[in-house]
């Protein structure tokens, strides 16, 4: 699909891969819609690139419905969703002070896999009672972000892992229901991309990552994630599918 003078919205897009997708959006022609929780970063995001901002919890139904909502008035209902916030916390199942808390897996679980559900069933609804842009009958694309955690989590990703997984999960099924109305549903799963969520972590862990990476042997970069997403949109044959964007990293168990 092409991108030129069509309305997009990106989650997480004051910060990370969110922000370097919805900049490249700008660039190709799109109107972007920059939702975040931190809606200082998204403000600053979207005057960089001359878009609108939301402060929005994606987890929220009432703060995902007025931020979509507030983005269609301002700049037509989106054809694009990118699906990129997220948050990483980690925890063992039983750590030093006893069990997991519950209240962090559920939290994670909240904004991962239900926070992408929800913005990905109120843009689509959305989507659904556009008009086609071709003659293939194509209405939209939405793009959820997992993780390689999804298939091989570490010790401590209990929780992140399972989210993503969910996320992998119904990326399948989605497609297939939303097909009728021409929204394809595709999820990128990166593998260790240098954005604030992974450089806060302490170096040496960074280095221990880097480590089982085979090729090539450093950090991706937020441009390599929105240029694969430009190139989901762009091409019309790719739904249904998770795509590992990683350098063949396959995570250790810690
Ligand atoms: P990031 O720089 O931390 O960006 C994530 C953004 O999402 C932040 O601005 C964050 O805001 C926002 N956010 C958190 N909870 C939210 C909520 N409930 N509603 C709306 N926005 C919320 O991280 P990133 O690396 O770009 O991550 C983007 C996505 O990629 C995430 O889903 C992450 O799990 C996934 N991922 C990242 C990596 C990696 O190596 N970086 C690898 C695999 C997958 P706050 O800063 O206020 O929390």
């Amino acid at each position: 699909m092409d991108i030129k003078d069509v309305a997009a919205v990106v989650t997480g897009g004051g910060s990370g891969m969110g922000a370097e997708t919805a900049r490249q959006l700008a660039k190709g022609g799109a109107r972007v819609a920059v939702l975040d929780l931190n809606g200082d970063n998204a403000e600053a995001v979207a005057k960089e690139i001359g878009g609108v901002a939301f402060q929005c919890d994606v987890s929220n139904e009432d703060s995902a419905r007025t931020a979509l909502e507030g983005a269609a008035k301002a700049q037509g209902i989106a054809r694009i969703l990118m699906n990129c916030a997220g948050i990483a916390p980690g925890a063992r199942v039983v750590g030093k002070d006893g069990p997991h808390d519950l209240a962090l897996f559920t939290k994670t679980i909240t904004v991962n896999l239900i926070g992408t559900f929800n913005m990905l069933r109120l843009s689509a609804a959305a989507m659904s009672a556009l008009e086609p842009v071709n003659d293939t009958g194509e209405r939209g694309v939405i793009i959820n972000t997992a993780s390689v955690a999804a298939y091989e989590g570490q010790i401590g990703q209990a929780a992140y892992s399972a989210s993503k997984g969910g996320v992998v999960g119904m990326t399948l099924p989605a497609a297939r229901e939303l097909a009728r109305f021409g929204i394809r549903v595709v999820t990128i799963a990166p593998g260790l991309i240098g954005t604030p969520m992974l450089l806060n972590m302490p170096q040496e862990v960074q280095d221990s990552l880097i480590a089982t990476t085979l090729f090539p042997k450093r950090l991706g970069r937020p441009d390599e994630f929105s240029s694969l997403a430009l190139h989901v949109i762009d091409n019309a044959m790719i739904n249904g599918e998770t795509i590992r964007l990683d350098g063949a990293v396959r995570l250790a168990p810690k």
